[in-house]
């Protein structure tokens, strides 16, 4: 047990020294003391399993004895700036990132989060582009500082002050929650236990979703853009898929309009989706930016911009650009573990094949329980979205979905919450999690939403 502050004390100093908006995940927040690998443990000594990875955050598993190691030899060796001298960390780092990306993808800008490499894509694109204008969906979660609160449009994390100068917004191409109905039965593992009858395409409405996004670029400045920013898959949001093809057609279209094309790898990249090591890849793109961050460091923080060299050039418009931590040889050196045990434990592949498997045992529940409108994902990226009925598609009142959060957690099972109603249970485990995990989950999840249901009936 950890002793060194109670929990009373800890809420004590929450309240009087620390952040008064930062919301804890669960009714009565959880005091953590220890993680190891999957598993993380209260300060009473109870044991859960993550499934949520600190918002997706752990990519290989809580304090993994190889990346651990890694940290260990590098804090015992030079932790320093990165920005006015030279360490081989930096460099190793940087060629082995290389060589996970396409061309023209290969240089590297080191930071310190996500929110901090799309400030700098943001400027990237606008150096490059000559343009200001920024677009992002609705929905779209890409960092809380001043900049890039412009290109996040979930309401409760806006303030109404100016900032987001240049920033647009276009509709979500959700297939669920968007106006023309449908589901995300094509492209998805789901479609093999769920036969969809409607003709190809029919139910992912993706030309609607066009005539939208173009309606936003001819809004825009002269109808010329800097660039486009999107998550391959929506986190934050709830899990959300796009139309097959929309990203591919969105991207041609910004670049007829001098704009680049941005994709947040934040939550998607380093094989989360099991079948492609990076996101944008699952939608058949290429951009010109790739921004990354959370799972990079496995919880370190550490980020990462990656473009081609002539938009790095692009800012050459000014003499210097510095970060004093950005790359730093301890970031380095963690990054440099994390990809090696990626490689070396196959978690991609696993990512694959558990995330599969588990999605196909969670899109089950759909049809065992009435408030389980929707099951979605790829890999170990998965979305359970929760409604009052199937054929209204409302959302589950907040208390309920928070009810049934706090019941998995009680059984022992950590989940996230996402959607502008915190409608959706958000799962994105380590990446080394097992089958046998995955059952305990579900069946964690089954037997939440089957108590849930006795409670409704009363
Ligand atoms: N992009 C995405 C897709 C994210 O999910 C987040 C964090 N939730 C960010 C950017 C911002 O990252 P950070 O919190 O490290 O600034």
């Amino acid at each position: 047990k950890y002793q060194s502050l109670g929990y009373n004390r800890v809420l004590e100093i929450h309240k009087e020294h620390l952040s008064p908006v930062v919301t804890a995940l669960f009714q009565k927040p959880l005091l953590l003391h220890q993680g190891h690998m999957e598993w993380l443990f209260d300060a009473e000594g109870n044991r859960y399993l993550d499934f949520f990875s600190g918002i997706v955050t752990v990519s290989v598993g809580h304090c993994h004895p190889t990346v651990n190691a890694a940290a260990q030899k590098q804090l015992g060796r030079l932790w320093h700036t990165s920005a006015v001298f030279f360490h081989a960390p930096i460099h190793e780092y940087a060629e082995k990132l290389a060589a996970l990306l396409p061309e023209p993808l290969k240089v590297i800008f080191l930071v310190n989060s996500g929110s901090e490499a799309n400030d700098l894509a943001m400027l990237m694109a606008r150096a490059h582009s000559n343009n200001i204008d920024i677009i992002s969906f609705r929905g779209a979660y890409h960092g809380c500082s001043p900049y890039t609160l412009g290109l996040t449009n979930v309401g409760t994390y806006k303030m109404e002050l100016p900032g987001g100068i240049g920033c647009q917004s276009t509709m979500c191409p959700d297939v669920f929650r968007g106006p023309w109905g449908g589901s995300h039965c094509r492209d998805s593992p789901v479609q093999t236990i769920r036969k969809c009858s409607c003709a190809p395409d029919c139910c992912q409405a993706k030309d609607q979703y066009i005539e939208q996004f173009k309606d936003t670029l001819s809004t825009s400045v002269a109808n010329s853009i800097a660039g486009f920013f999107a998550e391959p898959i929506q986190g934050v949001n709830g899990v959300v898929q796009y139309p097959k093809g929309f990203l591919k057609e969105a991207f041609e279209l910004v670049r007829a309009r001098g704009g680049v094309c941005i994709a947040d790898e934040v939550q998607t990249g380093f094989g989360r989706l099991g079948s492609h090591f990076w996101g944008f890849q699952t939608h058949d793109v290429l951009p010109d930016i790739v921004t990354m961050a959370k799972g990079i460091g496995n919880g370190f923080p550490m980020a990462a911009v990656v473009t081609t060299p002539e938009i790095a050039k692009s800012l050459a418009k000014c003499l210097q650009h510095f970060n004093t931590f950005g790359g730093s040889p301890l970031a380095c050196a963690v990054g440099s573990a994390v990809l090696e045990v990626i490689k070396e434990e196959n978690l991609q592949e696993n990512s694959q094949e558990v995330g599969t498997y588990m999605l196909l045992k969670f899109a089950k529940l759909q049809d065992e329980f009435e408030i389980v409108g929707d099951v979605r994902g790829k890999g170990l990226m998965i979305g359970i979205e929760m409604v009052q009925d199937k054929t209204s598609r409302q959302p589950l009142p907040r208390e309920e979905v928070n009810q049934i959060h706090e019941d998995c957690k009680n059984m022992g099972l950590l989940v996230g919450k996402g959607g502008i109603f915190a409608q959706t249970f958000r799962i994105a485990p380590p990446m080394c999690i097992t089958k046998l995990e995955a059952d305990f989950a579900v069946e964690v999840f089954r037997s939440a939403l089957t108590q849930h249901m006795e409670r409704r009936a009363k």
